[in-house]
């Protein structure tokens, strides 16, 4: 058999891609399951944008394109950098791989050696912690309770800096929680920040135009633009315009940091697709209504979800302020029985029992670093959130 680097051999694979298969498994095998793992919308890329795919191929845009992406596609998010977040970037500061996940990745490549340590706030997106370790650093995990709005708190922050600290990376609207931070809240985290300045601060906002209930969203560098120097935003198109499969991500930060990241995308994938790059920038420079009718649409399945699963005995669920997942507590029904016997110890354990007795496919808290909770994605049809929500019910009036 192979002989694995052992950086390699002890990787974990992505929690949400691992369920992704087990699900796509148990479907073929003729199982009627409801995905609540998925992370992505269900809604297809609007016309306009695969228009511009379209036009863009039979123009001849179908050869390597510059490394850091093209000129047009640069220059679309300085514009849309500009126009909805108020933050001056040029071209040169931008760099387009292909989605937000390679960027973050490569930024760690580019910067982590052995010894550093990266501060990762949980409930955290799985692939953090293993992006960081893959690079040889220390992802130094700060456990953000229920009770705290699963939000990072300055005085968490300031104990968990240290001289070997690299990066601190924030995730607002996050997954898998919902939590946004306001303005206020970011205000106490950059003035801690403003204390390190060693401390470099990568911000994702890949879900920033998911928010609901009139919640606006902030990065740091709206709160303090002197954090600039050692600030990458990353951001993408997956999420807001439902173009997880053009893969098109990007980083905008100091220009020395995205040279290191172009260069190693250099040497890796040379540039993301000269298509999907066309296609992106019909994305950002056309009609933003259609990112808010998303937006709408996700909030009335969050609502509907909520009343749904509230009152369920042994679940305890808050709505999400942004992006669309739930993550509820399944803290009462830890040491609970099934009707086959089996106590419920873990959140895995409950995600594994409603799989196996209700066909409902969620992801456990513990990918997450926090439990015992699990994962709902509202990014599914609403008869299926009826489907599943009642099978849920179901489930857990059924335990002992
Ligand atoms: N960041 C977060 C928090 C995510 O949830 C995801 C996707 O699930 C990504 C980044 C990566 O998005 P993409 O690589 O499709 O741009």
């Amino acid at each position: 058999s192979v002989k694995l680097a052992s950086r390699v051999a002890e990787l974990k694979p992505s929690a949400s891609i691992a369920a992704k298969k087990k699900v796509t498994e148990l479907q073929a095998a003729g199982r009627q399951i409801i995905d609540f793992t998925i992370g992505e919308p269900d809604l297809d890329t609007p016309a306009h944008i695969i228009d511009a795919a379209v036009v863009a191929m039979r123009n001849g845009d179908t050869h390597y394109t510059a490394t850091a992406g093209t000129p047009a596609l640069r220059q679309a998010i300085c514009a849309k950098l500009r126009r909805e977040n108020g933050l001056v970037y040029t071209p040169d500061q931008i760099v387009v791989g292909c989605g937000a996940k390679q960027l973050i990745f490569e930024a760690f490549a580019a910067t982590l050696d052995s010894g550093n340590e990266v501060v990762i706030p949980a409930p955290y997106w799985v692939s953090y912690p293993d992006m960081v370790a893959l690079n040889g650093a220390k992802p130094v995990i700060i456990k953000c309770p229920e009770s705290r709005g699963f939000k990072l708190k300055p005085d968490d922050l300031e104990k968990a800096i240290t001289p070997k600290t690299r990066w601190l990376i924030l995730n607002s609207p996050n997954n898998p929680t919902g939590a946004v931070y306001t303005r206020e809240e970011m205000f106490e985290l950059t003035t801690v920040l403003a204390r390190h300045p060693h401390v470099w601060i990568l911000t994702d906002d890949i879900y920033e135009h998911l928010m609901y209930d009139g919640h606006q969203h902030v990065n740091p560098l709206q709160v303090d633009e002197k954090l600039a120097a050692r600030t990458l935003i990353i951001n993408g198109l997956s999420k807001a315009y439902a173009m997880t499969g053009w893969r098109i991500g990007y980083a905008a930060g100091p220009k020395d940091l995205v040279d290191a990241i172009a260069k190693l995308l250099g040497q890796s994938t040379t540039c993301a697709s000269s298509v999907s790059q066309a296609a992106a920038v019909a994305a950002l420079d056309g009609d933003q209504s259609l990112v808010r009718q998303a937006a709408t649409l996700y909030q009335s399945r969050r609502d509907r979800m909520v009343e749904l699963l509230d009152g369920i005995p042994g679940l305890r669920v808050r709505a999400a302020d942004g992006a669309f997942y739930l993550y509820p507590s399944v803290e009462g029904l830890i040491g609970r029985k099934t009707p086959a016997g089996k106590i419920l110890e873990t959140d895995l354990d409950v995600s594994l029992y409603l799989l196996d007795e209700a066909n409902v496919a969620v992801l456990d808290g513990a990918a997450y670093g926090l439990s015992p909770y699990l994962r709902l994605s509202f990014a599914i049809s609403s008869p299926a959130i009826e489907e599943g929500c009642a099978r849920i019910r179901r489930a857990c009036e059924a335990l002992r």
